[in-house]
């Protein structure tokens, strides 16, 4: 929590309110040759309800609002919903939302910028680059991700990341996270040496934290972890993770950095990714701990944009994902709060906790459990689980729940009053918020696949 509170220090979060120039109305009036960017920031899988969860939970732990909801009170700021389906459900998967975002159509989901009848979508990293603007992607999943991959890549399936990361190469300028298993020649496949091939091609490679803040300017490849980026509530209890992966800010900070460095235009893509893979699992402690990190992204890009007035933010989501919601506990709901206050005392992800668990070294799972929740589970409860973890039958009528993790979600929201709809993505409207010109855009609500027109009208 303390390296958190030093950043929100060095930026002053509590006044950052005042930074957004006041003269952003006028901003609206730019033409499109004289806006130089667009920074797309994505909070994977958010659910509305993680708006008030985040900002209870920012208000618990850090004293002050969350940067979104900082936004969200501002006059000139925009407010939006993104009309989230795919080609060929009303639920999105990544795949097809960043497809709609980064080549305009609606596909089916699993596929990235590919339609139903296998025609290639022209991606917006490729458009961009023949109008010599520059295209960033960061994510704290593998970069070959379906959210950063939906704006740079073609692949009929979005699990063939071996493929994303080839084609990124002279694509895209900048990229930041994990996935060294789709660049590395001993895990490829093809046994193809990536790193080599774009050190070829003038990209500058990090690995590390400090490799990354030594990267001079140019083009850049950092990938930080074998898959994905570790969650940042594991990230915080582990001090050698805390040294050598970097957190989203700071990858967000130096990708802007090279942005605006450069005289050249640019889109830029943030991507908060864990946000969903704690939602799948159930896990309110991983995905509030998460949805920070993606606020703290949030307040670098207003610090480093204070003082202009020709880049356009947007910050959102591509789905909801198992609806979090914090019920009222207790007679009048007079315990909620308190319920509500045991998250932050939770020390491991469910990921932590599940992979301890298959190493097969706890003996006493109700123990462990107490150890990292807080929480001590009943004699019915501990037996559950340990069926559900065994394969064997368990009474759970919800079958999206009938899993370990569903079970202890489903038990953790005894204490902290947090329960969820099911462990997939869901159908809701997602929120938008943007501000900067042409921000108008994105009021009221948006079609995902309209997003593409509106960026490529943006930077025309
Ligand atoms: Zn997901």
């Amino acid at each position: 929590m303390n390296d958190r509170r030093d950043v929100l220090k060095q930026l002053g979060i509590g006044g950052i309110l005042g930074l957004l120039s006041s003269g952003k109305t006028h901003a609206q009036q730019k033409k499109p040759s004289q806006i130089r960017g667009v920074v797309f920031i994505v909070s994977d899988g958010m659910s509305p309800g993680v708006l008030t969860l985040s900002q209870a939970f920012s208000q618990q732990i850090r004293k002050t609002d969350t940067c979104w909801w900082q936004l969200l009170q501002r006059q000139d700021t925009v407010k939006g919903l993104m009309d989230t389906a795919s080609a060929n459900s009303l639920v999105t998967d990544s795949a097809a939302a960043s497809s709609s975002w980064g080549s305009g159509q609606r596909v089916n989901n699993g596929m990235i910028n590919v339609t139903p009848n296998g025609t290639f979508l022209e991606p917006i990293a490729v458009t961009l680059q023949k109008r010599g603007i520059r295209t960033g992607l960061v994510s704290t999943a593998t970069i070959t991700h379906a959210t950063p991959a939906g704006f740079a890549a073609n692949v009929a399936s979005r699990e063939n990341e071996e493929s994303i990361a080839t084609q990124y190469l002279n694509r895209v300028d900048l990229l930041f996270g994990g996935g060294e298993k789709f660049f590395d020649p001993a895990k490829r496949s093809d046994k193809k040496d990536l790193w080599s091939e774009y050190r070829a091609a003038g990209y500058g490679v990090a690995r590390n934290a400090a490799e990354l803040a030594a990267l001079p300017t140019g083009k850049m490849l950092g990938v930080f972890s074998e898959g994905h980026l570790p969650f940042s509530l594991d990230r915080k209890q582990d001090e050698s993770l805390k040294k050598n992966v970097p957190e989203l800010s700071v990858m967000a900070a130096k990708a802007l950095g090279e942005m605006l460095n450069k005289d050249q235009r640019f889109l830029l893509q943030i991507e908060g990714a864990r946000i969903d893979h704690a939602a799948h699992l159930n896990d309110i402690a991983g995905l509030l701990h998460d949805q920070l990190a993606l606020d703290d992204a949030l307040a670098v890009v207003i610090k480093m944009l204070a003082r202009r007035d020709d880049v356009l933010v947007i910050v959102t989501s591509d789905h909801g994902n198992s609806n979090p919601g914090l019920n009222g506990m207790g007679a009048s709901y007079q315990r909620t709060n308190q319920h509500f206050s045991r998250i932050a005392d939770i020390s491991a992800s469910f990921e932590k906790i599940q992979s301890d668990l298959a190493a097969g070294k706890i003996t006493d799972i109700a123990a462990y459990i107490q150890r990292k929740t807080g929480y001590l589970l009943d004699q019915k409860e501990a037996k559950a689980l340990r069926a559900s973890m065994k394969n064997e039958e368990i009474t759970e009528w919800n079958h999206l729940l009938a899993t370990p993790q569903g079970l202890l979600g489903q038990m953790l929201g005894n204490h902290t009053g947090v329960g969820w709809t099911g462990s997939v993505h869901t159908s809701d409207p997602t929120l938008i918020t943007a501000f900067g010109p042409e921000s108008s855009r994105f009021n009221g609500l948006v079609k995902n696949s309209d997003v593409h027109g509106h960026l490529l009208e943006v930077l025309a």
